[in-house]
């Protein structure tokens, strides 16, 4: 008999906001998590497959690999292009049109166009085709989970569908079931976690969960209903800018290489003599530090091609500009993954969890296999 599961997943639902909702916070069972470094493309991986950064072999969206970047076969005449094109809007529209056949669907950061023969897109988003995901998941490997994608619609729009087509599915006696949430998270960008279109539309999504929960659990009293996170938000409230051309001189393929996304800085390092005075920068660059060998070991970014130096800036910091974008948004998430504000949330109703306090992603990967093979 396939398990009463229903999995919720609300993109960067914050445990600290729970105390702000009415239906949420009612949970039973209630763990913050720990994220993962980095992204939603990494976290998503180790929450549904198990499987950390150096498992999957990409930290990140966009990394340093010149040969599968988009400006490759132009790599020759892009220093003179970017000299030519020097005012900001001129050098994204040609950035634009050298781009355009590029992973159709994707935006292409903020590269500077000399820079556009150095970085390539690596990372796969799990949720947008578990089936074109190169390796298992929860939603591959148990065909009795039905899996709902984030629908076609504009975003905003797209929380009420998945909504109405869960309630639907409830009706129908459906009840091994995945949904996901993807719209809080444009909110937090756009306005931080505290101004009022954010926490309106919190309770608007707190009631659509609330009347599934009543649904599904006066039906399914021994079932398990589950709304995780991948991570949390904060607030930014201030913007810092890199100073490392200025500082250590200029990038390119022979020196060093940086990409910044809004607040976590990988930097590799081609001529070795340049390695003592980027680290000497970076450690006195105030707003943030660099990770350690052993935190690279813990999250498993280990893997040299994710930079010889990874920064992270503290929580409510963003680099502006950054590689990824001119301005910096009003609220934004990948901080370090111990910093308050980036913990997620797993809420439970169901019969008591017996096992180990769960604590990170891949806790919660391990949970759903034990749900989905009975065990639980
Ligand atoms: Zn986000």
């Amino acid at each position: 008999m396939n398990p009463e599961l229903l999995i919720l997943f609300v993109d960067s639902m914050p445990f600290a906001l729970l105390p702000r909702t009415e239906w949420m916070r009612q949970a039973p069972e209630a763990w913050s998590i720990r994220p993962g470094f980095g992204y939603s493309v990494n976290i998503h991986a180790e929450m549904f497959a198990g499987l950390l950064p150096d498992d999957v072999g990409y930290f990140g969206e966009w990394t340093y690999d010149p040969p599968r970047s988009p400006g490759w076969r132009y790599r020759r005449l892009l220093p003179l292009l970017d000299a030519l094109f020097r005012p900001y809007l001129l050098n994204r529209g040609l950035q634009t049109l050298l781009t355009r056949n590029y992973h159709p669907g994707t935006i292409v950061p903020n590269i500077p166009l000399r820079h556009l023969d150095k970085f390539a897109l690596t990372g796969r988003h799990l949720l947008d085709d578990p089936t074109a995901f190169p390796h298992p998941s929860i939603f591959t490997t148990y065909e009795a989970l039905t899996f709902l994608p984030i629908p076609a619609l504009p975003k905003g729009e797209r929380d009420k569908a998945v909504f109405e087509e869960v309630m639907r599915r409830l009706r129908a006696g459906e009840a091994t079931l995945f949904a996901p949430f993807p719209d809080l998270d444009g909110f937090g960008h756009r306005y931080g976690i505290e101004a009022a279109p954010y926490l309106d539309y919190l309770r608007r999504l707190d009631a659509w969960l609330g009347a599934i929960i009543e649904r599904f659990t006066a039906e399914h009293p021994r079932g398990h209903l589950f709304i995780v996170s991948d991570h949390g938000m904060v607030t930014v409230k201030e913007g810092v800018s890199l100073a490392l051309e200025r500082e250590i001189g200029p990038s390119s393929s022979a020196t060093y290489v940086a990409f910044s996304d809004a607040n976590l800085l990988r930097v590799w390092v081609m001529d070795e003599r340049l390695r003592a005075p980027i680290a000497a920068y970076l450690r006195a660059f105030a707003g943030g530090r660099l990770v350690t060998e052993v935190e690279r070991r813990e999250y498993g970014i280990t893997d040299p091609r994710f930079g010889d130096f990874i920064f992270v800036l503290e929580e409510g910091l963003a680099f502006e500009p950054s590689t990824f974008a001119r301005h910096k948004p009003k609220g934004m998430h990948g901080y370090h993954p111990e910093a308050p504000g980036q913990q997620a949330v797993c809420l439970h109703w169901g019969p008591a969890w017996q096992g180990a306090p769960l604590r990170r992603m891949r806790d919660l990967y391990r949970m759903f296999v034990q749900v989905l093979e009975g065990r639980w």
